[in-house]
Parts: structure tokens; sequence; C-alpha cells
């Protein structure tokens, strides 16, 4: 009798994200947490969950929290905590906060480029 050993071979793809630089903690603009970190993203083509190839290599800014993610830009990085909206809790009337001035509005690059 033959003994036939077949071992699966598994492969795909991973991304691995590795904090980079500055790790002062910035503001998040969906969840609103100062968890926001520089990173480098690295893609790796694997094999039976060993990452053998690196594919591709961008740095980010990444939410530890929510997971949001936008990709490293020259004219814009997410707000220091204390600059940004989160200036101790509610505006003297009791509603949310407006949104301050560094802030403009549609210019999120983090969702635009997740409709790509
Ligand atoms: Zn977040």
């Amino acid at each position: 009798m033959d003994f036939f050993f077949c071992l699966p071979i598994l492969f795909g793809c991973s991304t691995k994200v590795k904090p980079e630089g500055d790790q002062t903690p910035r503001l998040c603009p969906r969840c609103n947490n100062a968890s926001v970190c520089r990173a480098k993203s690295r893609m790796w083509f694997e094999i039976c969950f060993v990452p053998l190839i690196p594919m591709s290599n961008k740095h980010v800014w990444i939410c530890t929290i929510c997971q949001w993610e936008v990709p490293l830009q020259q004219n814009w990085e997410p707000v220091l905590p204390g600059q940004g909206f989160n200036r101790g809790g509610q505006a003297p009337w009791g509603g949310p906060l407006p949104p301050p001035q560094s802030y403009q509005p549609g210019y999120q690059p983090g969702y635009v480029n997740q409709h790509q």
C-alpha cells in the first residue's frame, strides 16, 4: 500500500502593520479616540502562514481601536489631542462641539480613499 502524504499548501496575502516614526497618539476622525499612530503597512505573500515575499509597502496613519486607516500624506495629518474637536467634553450649551477650524468638512482623505 502506497502511503501518500498530502500536505495541503495554503497561500495567500496578509498585511502586517508595524509602528514607525512619531508615536504621539492622534485623534481618530472616526471613533474620536487618541489612538491614531504612524505605521508602516506591508503586504506579504505567504505560504502556510509564513510570510515569504514582501508585496507592497505603504506608510499609513492607523487607529488602533477602530482600524481606521489612511495613507500618509504631506499636507495633512490627524489632529493632536487638545488641538482638535475633543476639547475636554461638551460645549457650554450642552450640545456637541462644533467642528474645529483645522477640520474642514469634505477634506477627510480617509473616507475618500476607502471607496477606491
Ligand atoms: Zn478610531
